[in-house]
């Protein structure tokens, strides 16, 4: 039978707190008192994540496992959830229960009340750095300023979706998938939920800063070719103020005896424009690369297994 409920939790070497969200989630889950699968995702973990999931499934037949060959990313994890799940309502939420899964009841509520989309929109983060709270704040705002989507803020992949919402996600053939993005670029109706984010349970962020660079680009790129045309931009201005810039060196060649004066400011103009330059080519670089990886065509995740009890 299909359950009412799916959860799709995301795991990646999370062997130090995976035990307590099952029971947290299991706690939770039952408290609504309907039907509801939990649908781990192990993302390559190279800790004993897929073994103490594994153990969950064979004594709880609302448990499946779904095991990647190798590491395939945050966002891989979530969508092979999200395309596995059966549930009338999906909800999302990280294993790390930094997002509390006790909201749950009343993110179901918002969906009884009609509402498609109900995420959950953090009011603090409690335990995280300086820094990340700093990146996070200044990225969201900076992405937002970026594109016609309306993608909100303070909002990670903690929600619920409606069956009609992940079927509509689900279609959407990109590779590079920046979840949060999607959902908002499907529509429907959407609500948000407030809530403070704890610190983590336990074990350590899986996203170092280079993985969180990686993911900043994914989203701006997704949805934004305002960079694309910055350069466009940029390069006016430049060609403007170098043929201004030309004009004076003309001038002076000429009218005034200053012709030998200028090594510096010629060697300032050709860093400044080499810096330019470089800079919208890596620009360039970052969306063909995308455009490359589409082409490809290749799955955003290969699953190696699904385990789950044997329904009798
Ligand atoms: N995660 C994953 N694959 C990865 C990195 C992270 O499935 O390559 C999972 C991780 O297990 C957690 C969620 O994604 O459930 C969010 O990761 P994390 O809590 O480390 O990120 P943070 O909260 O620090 O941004
Ligand atoms: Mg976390």
């Amino acid at each position: 039978m299909l359950p009412v409920y799916s959860v799709v939790v995301p795991a990646y070497n999370e062997q130090e707190v995976i035990t307590e969200s099952y029971n947290r989630l299991t706690k939770v889950m039952k408290s609504i008192g309907e039907t509801y699968e939990l649908l781990f995702v192990n993302d390559g973990s190279k800790d004993n994540t897929a073994n103490i999931i594994a153990g969950f499934c064979q004594n709880d037949e609302s448990v499946r496992l779904i095991n990647f060959t190798r590491n395939f990313g945050h966002m891989a994890a979530i969508s092979a959830g999200m395309e596995n799940a059966r549930g009338q309502a999906i909800f999302i939420i990280d294993a790390d229960l930094q997002d509390p899964p006790e909201i749950f009841p009343e993110m179901a509520e918002k969906w009884k009340e009609g509402y498609h989309v109900v995420y959950g929109k953090r009011t603090k983060r409690k335990g995280e750095s300086f820094f990340k709270k700093l990146t996070a704040k200044v990225f969201y705002r900076f992405l937002r300023s970026m594109t016609s989507v309306d993608l909100p803020s303070d909002t990670g992949e903690f929600r619920l979706i409606d069956r009609k919402v992940c079927d509509a996600v689900n279609k959407l053939p990109e590779k590079n998938r920046y979840i949060r993005g999607l959902v908002s670029w499907v529509g429907f109706k959407q609500t948000p939920v407030e809530y403070v984010r704890e610190e983590r349970f336990a074990g350590t962020t899986k996203y170092p800063f280079r993985k969180m660079m990686a993911f900043a680009m994914d989203a701006i790129t997704s949805f934004s070719h305002k960079p694309l045309k910055l350069a466009t931009t940029l390069g006016m201005i430049i060609s403007i103020a170098s043929f201004l810039y030309i004009l004076l060196v003309l001038y002076q060649h000429f009218f005034t005896d200053l012709n030998i004066a200028g090594w510096a400011s010629t060697i300032a103009a050709i860093l400044l424009t080499q810096g330019i330059v470089l800079m919208i080519l890596g620009l360039m670089g970052e969306y063909i690369g995308r455009i490359y990886s589409e082409l490809q065509n290749r799955p955003t995740y290969i699953i190696q297994e699904i385990i789950e009890k044997e329904e009798k």
